[in-house]
């Protein structure tokens, strides 16, 4: 497969959006941003061997590069509507690069995002992302605005992806339950909470990296502190009856789950208990993050996460 058949192979059936003027096949693309809208932007990079393992589908890797970065979109409260696709390959495979179309086809129909450009190289396998989001102007949800006396919610299970990583290191890829496979390679970002969290969040980040490294975030810009009740967060009971004694730590310190975590004031409660989300603890002043259960009280909860530096 020569450099134009394979970026024929990626490109999609048919355009999918009207507001691409120009996609593939010139040196820019050409968006039509609506009036009253603003763009956000993000990039998220998957390198193999850190990202994900060998042997796995290259339908289920375009799938999963996809979703990490819609995911970032989720957060903001925004809506994805356009990504830009750089792929490094070692070789240009011809069953690889139609496997990865079709996955790469799926996740983005899912949202009706369009691919509009993208750039190709030879090397070690790596697939960054840039998606491209809208959002109504000004309404966008930061890392920072979270108040004391917000309470904190998740939008679901959390540390699902991390036992299904730890299950990963003692089962084979194909042994692995449909749950924990799905979490980890098909990860289903929030955007159907984006309207949701612009209305009614003051502050919103998706766990990428963890619980705790990234309610940390959240801290770290809002310029408060966190305290967490143990008992609320939600496990999935897959995890539980798995990893008994690991659910909790997966859930506070295991990345990859793409779920949202978020700060809400009291008031809209019932807004996010009526879409499934899960309050696990309160914004509080003083600066820290701590945990709260009926047995200890309180106690310092040491943040800590996947770090690639
Ligand atoms: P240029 O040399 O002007 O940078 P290229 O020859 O690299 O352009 O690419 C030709 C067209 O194909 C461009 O529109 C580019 O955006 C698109 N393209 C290249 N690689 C990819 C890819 N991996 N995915 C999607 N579009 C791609
Ligand atoms: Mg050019």
């Amino acid at each position: 497969m020569d450099e134009f058949s394979l970026i024929n192979c990626l490109k999609q059936p048919a355009s999918v959006r009207d507001d691409v003027i120009l996609g593939i096949g010139d040196d820019a693309a050409c968006l039509e941003i609506p009036a009253g809208f603003q763009l956000l932007v993000s990039t998220d990079t998957l390198v193999a061997g850190v990202h994900f393992i060998d042997d796995l589908a290259p339908s289920d890797i375009a799938y999963r590069a996809v979703m990490t970065n819609v995911s970032d979109i989720a957060a903001m409260g925004g809506v994805p509507s356009w990504i830009t696709l750089a792929l490094t390959l070692p070789e240009s495979n011809n069953a690889w690069v139609t496997c990865f179309s079709e996955g790469l086809h799926q996740a983005l129909k899912l949202f009706n995002i369009a691919l509009v450009g993208g750039d190709t190289t030879r090397g070690p396998l790596a697939i960054t992302i840039t998606i491209h989001g809208l959002i109504p102007k000004n309404t966008a949800v930061k890392r920072k605005g979270a108040l004391p006396g917000d309470e904190i919610w998740v939008s679901g299970y959390v540390g699902t992806a991390a036992a299904a990583l730890a299950c990963l290191q003692v089962k084979t890829l194909p042994a692995l339950p449909a749950i924990f496979r799905e979490k980890l390679w098909r990860p289903f970002p929030r955007i159907d909470l984006a309207e949701l969290l612009r209305t009614h969040a003051s502050s919103a980040i998706d766990i990428s990296d963890g619980l705790t490294a990234d309610l940390q975030h959240i801290c770290d810009a809002s310029q408060v502190g966190a305290c967490l009740n143990l008992t609320a967060i939600p496990l999935h009971p897959l995890v539980l009856s798995y990893f008994p004694d690991k659910a909790l730590e997966f859930a506070l310190q295991g990345g990859d789950d793409y779920e949202l975590c978020f700060t809400a004031a009291p008031t809209a409660e019932i807004y996010f208990l009526n879409a499934k989300c899960v309050k696990i603890g309160v914004v509080e002043e003083a600066l820290g993050l701590r945990s709260w259960d009926k047995d200890h009280g309180q106690m310092p909860l040491v943040s800590s996460g996947y770090k690639h530096f």
